[in-house]
């Protein structure tokens, strides 16, 4: 018997007792490598006793104080860490409990923008299929997440439409280049602007590189520029959900700097805190600021628990150790060596059908025709299979859900601590090479 929800509902959760680096220890003895960081979380492994003597000594300094009142060190400290130097010309930091959280203050931000502008119609969202952007109301809207809508359709905002993802793999034509792809997806947003009405569109919203829901897939080069040119074109902001790939996942600093467009506004969330405490933030672009500090010079978005002092102490200790021992340039040439390991050990297998990601932020997609780029039905559960004979194996990856729109088939996410050692990299994809030979008996069971 278990008084918790979600374990009450699937009986199969194991218990994780303790953490150790890059392991998880669970109360049957086991010792699983913990490969996906849960959902690209755990960017310094666990149990790092820097982090958690910031903690404790923020706790016993100052645990709470009503951001309405006052602000505190951490909150300060973190901010300028994450913005002082104006990447992108991001300028302002806020601080939240979440990535769900980061992306509805998000909206409620792009909102404002406009209504202080003088452009009060302006109140839709256009965002991507084949995206996540968070378990509450209007991020679950603006996702485009089939099966995590489904069951509360009924009580997502209107004010949302969705255009085609970027995803070369699964929807570039045979006779398109990565340019003629582009322009394709450009025109499509520029018809969707025009279908809304352009007045009354506030923001296009992208995850960088996509990740829960087809499994790390950036996009070709130049369709971000594009994508900013409409937006630019009609006036609308352009907001980047980096809380799955950025601060330092995919081998940069943020995401975006590989394709060389920066937001306006931009949600970060799982490595900021590294799992240690629960932590989002929106970075806040200079237009918007100037049009908060001309206008209401407020933001009405008040959380009891944003800017939280031992979450943003928490959170400056795992940038500051990311930060000093060098670990986005680990991420990436890793995250090179995690890829190649898996193509070596998996590129024969007839239903593996990409490895592909940046930096360490790894994902392995899987098809029933290859070829034919033909998914597995939904019901086979492959992600599921696949992710259940990993842990068998010791190794937990992050398993997406099969058949998304009918097209792309199932994948799992690896995302290891920046800090793995080499010898564990090499591990992961070795047991994970034979794990997922070791499902497919099943699946063909
Ligand atoms: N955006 C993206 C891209 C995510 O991957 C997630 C979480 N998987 C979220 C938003 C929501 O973050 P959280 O679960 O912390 O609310």
């Amino acid at each position: 018997m278990t008084a918790v929800l979600q374990r009450s509902l699937s009986q199969r959760s194991p218990l994780a007792l303790r953490g150790e680096g890059p392991m998880l220890v669970l109360a049957d003895g086991r010792r699983i490598v913990d490969a996906s960081g849960g959902a690209a979380v755990a960017c310094i492994g666990h149990g790092d006793a820097r982090v958690i003597q910031a903690m404790t000594h923020q706790a016993a300094r100052l645990a709470y104080a009503h951001t309405g009142f006052f602000t505190s060190e951490p909150a300060e400290a973190l901010a300028e860490k994450l913005v002082g130097h104006r990447p992108g010309g991001l300028s302002r930091a806020l601080f939240v409990s979440s990535g769900s959280e980061a992306m509805e203050a998000a909206l409620k931000l792009a909102r404002q923008y406009f209504v202080e502008r003088g452009e009060p119609g302006r109140v839709h969202a256009i965002a991507r299929r084949q995206s996540y952007h968070g378990a509450t109301l209007a991020a679950l809207g603006v996702g485009g997440h089939r099966a995590r809508r489904a069951l509360y359709e009924a009580l997502l905002p209107v004010h949302v439409s969705h255009v085609s993802p970027c995803f070369a793999f699964h929807h570039r034509r045979a006779d398109e280049d990565d340019a003629a792809y582009v322009a394709r997806l450009a025109l499509e947003l520029d018809a969707e602007f025009q279908r809304v009405g352009p007045h009354r569109v506030m923001a296009f919203c992208a995850e960088t590189v996509v990740g829960a829901t087809t499994g790390c897939v950036a996009a070709v080069p130049g369709y971000f520029a594009a994508m900013r040119a409409v937006c630019e074109r009609y006036g609308a902001l352009l907001i980047l959900d980096e809380v799955m790939c950025g601060l330092g996942r995919t081998g940069v600093p943020h995401a975006w700097e590989a394709d060389g467009v920066a937001p306006d506004i931009q949600t970060i969330g799982k490595g900021l805190g590294g799992g240690y405490q629960p932590i989002g933030a929106v970075l806040v672009g200079e237009r918007v600021v100037h049009a908060l500090w001309r206008g209401s010079a407020a933001f009405s978005h008040g959380q009891t628990y944003q800017a939280h002092p031992v979450a943003c102490a928490a959170a400056l200790a795992v940038q500051t150790i990311v930060e000093a021992e060098g670990l986005i340039a680990r991420s990436r040439d890793l995250g090179e060596r995690l890829q190649t390991n898996l193509r070596a050990a998996l590129s024969e297998h007839p239903h593996v059908a990409d490895v592909r990601g940046r930096g360490l932020f790894v994902g392995v997609e899987f098809l029933a025709d290859r070829a034919a780029r033909c998914p597995f039905a939904a019901s086979d559960g492959v992600a599921e299979r696949v992710k259940n004979a990993a842990l068998d194996a010791g190794v937990g990856v992050y398993p997406g859900s099969g058949t998304i729109d009918g097209v792309v088939g199932d994948h799992v996410l690896i995302a290891p601590p920046f800090n793995v050692p080499e010898s564990l990299v090499d591990e992961i994809a070795d047991k994970f090479a034979k794990a997922v030979a070791s499902a497919f008996e099943r699946v063909s069971a």
